[in-house]
């Protein structure tokens, strides 16, 4: 009788459950999704009721092997939750200690690209990749690294931002605190800002549209839509767009060197409209291109499961 294994992913709306059978874990047995709560308190009454609900639909005679929460801010090595701004109150916050105690099996606290990053080198597109980035583009940017076929951490936990890479000193402020940071540029909210400029010089009439009439409203979302529709000016932002995408995993590849950089994401649905202009700006930008090896920017397989499943496995690894 095999172990199974819940999977968290705590975002700044949603927490997303997952129980997975590690033998099999593409198809997940249970799901449950619940609000975010504010406050590290009604965040820890929100995590046992999600897990209480995924572990009950576990088939009789299976026990857990281990939890995983995928968080996103930053983890330290402990596991305790150092820093996340999209969560209300939730600064020092150490959910490991109840749950062990509620379960009794061991349990895993980690970044939630992290996770998601594991995912994909476990079973999806990173699978068999030792050296590989995963770069979600969503509201703003996560990251998570593989060397060697292992996380990268840090000394502290705090390693795999590069969405705080600044990459316009003068650019707009992030809620970071500091200003032009590369998630500024290439997020959700970076492909919206595009968007609206080219929408109040007219540039932008479908995206416009989608959006219900007026260009304040125009986010990354209409854009994709747009672009997915054959749109051309849709297209021409998104291209647009892509320049900072390709310039971010420019700067990272010459950090990292990797094989291959993996985006997921939200914006990650447009699919080749993004990644094809992605990688002609990432060629046009990276050191030395033409003398090293190519490297394969590709979308990921497991769309927004991926942090839950990647906590899951990670607790039973
Ligand atoms: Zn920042």
């Amino acid at each position: 009788m095999g172990l199974l294994a819940v999977g968290l992913d705590v975002g700044g709306t949603k927490v997303l459950g997952t129980l997975v059978d590690p033998q099999a874990p593409s198809r997940p047995l249970a799901q449950v999704r619940v609000d975010t709560p504010r406050g590290a308190d009604a965040i820890l009454d929100a995590l046992h009721e999600v897990i209480d609900a995924v572990a009950a639909e576990r088939p009789r005679g299976h026990q857990l092997g281990g939890i995983g929460v995928g968080v996103a801010g930053q983890i330290d090595l402990a596991g305790v939750v150092r820093f996340a701004p999209n969560l209300h109150d939730a600064i020092d916050f150490d959910p490991s200690p109840a749950i062990a105690e509620r379960w009794s099996v061991p349990v895993v606290v980690d970044n939630d690209a992290n996770c998601a990053a594991w995912a994909e080198g476990e079973i999806g597109v990173a699978h068999g990749v030792d050296q590989f980035a995963l770069v979600t583009l969503g509201t703003g940017i996560g990251c998570g690294i593989v060397v060697d076929g292992a996380l990268q951490r840090g000394a502290a936990g705090f390693a795999g931002e590069p969405g705080h890479m600044v990459v316009d000193p003068n650019g707009p402020p992030c809620p970071c605190g500091r200003r032009g940071c590369w998630e500024r540029f290439a997020s959700g909210s970076g492909l919206g800002r595009v968007a609206r400029d080219a929408a109040e010089a007219g540039r932008a009439d479908r995206v416009v549209a989608l959006a219900g009439g007026s260009a304040d409203d125009v986010r990354g979302e209409h854009v994709t839509r747009a672009a997915l529709e054959g749109d051309d000016e849709a297209l021409a932002v998104l291209r647009q767009f892509a320049w900072w995408v390709g310039l971010g995993l420019a700067n990272l590849v010459n950090v990292l060197d990797p094989a291959m950089v993996v985006i997921g994401g939200g914006l990650a649905e447009a699919g080749e409209l993004l990644l094809e202009p992605t990688r002609a700006a990432y060629r046009d930008l990276v050191l030395a291109h033409g003398h090293r090896p190519e490297v394969r920017i590709v979308g990921a397989r497991l769309g927004p499961d991926a942090g839950a499943i990647g906590a899951a496995l990670l607790a039973v690894k």
